[in-house]
């Protein structure tokens, strides 16, 4: 199951030549390193070993609510960094904690 590069969502049309990207959006999104660093920081940063839902690590950062969802996901898909209580799709209801190492 391929996922989208950026938002870690399942890719049903890859709208990239060169990576798995599923919107325009995450296209012009994946190509700002510097701000995908700064939001993996946040939200490294917002996180202990505690459970948190997603919706309050957003909340004090709402206008960048896609931004730190998609570094969630990458975390959770790409980088198992952190992991999710349930199977479900990530969205605001999950509870996440970072992975044990
Ligand atoms: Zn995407």
């Amino acid at each position: 199951m391929l996922r989208c590069e950026y938002c870690a969502r399942i890719l049903k049309i890859n709208r990239s030549d060169t990576y798995l990207l599923c919107s325009q959006k995450c296209k012009s999104k994946f190509k700002n390193k510097n701000q995908i660093k700064k939001v993996d920081e946040y939200v490294l940063g917002s996180i202990n070993n505690e459970w948190y839902f997603v919706k309050d690590i957003v909340l004090p950062k709402k206008s960048n609510k896609f931004e730190i969802v998609s570094s969630i996901s990458r975390m959770i898909y790409f980088e198992n960094r952190l992991i999710k209580k349930n199977n479900d799709e990530v969205n605001l209801q999950t509870r996440v904690t970072l992975k044990k190492k």
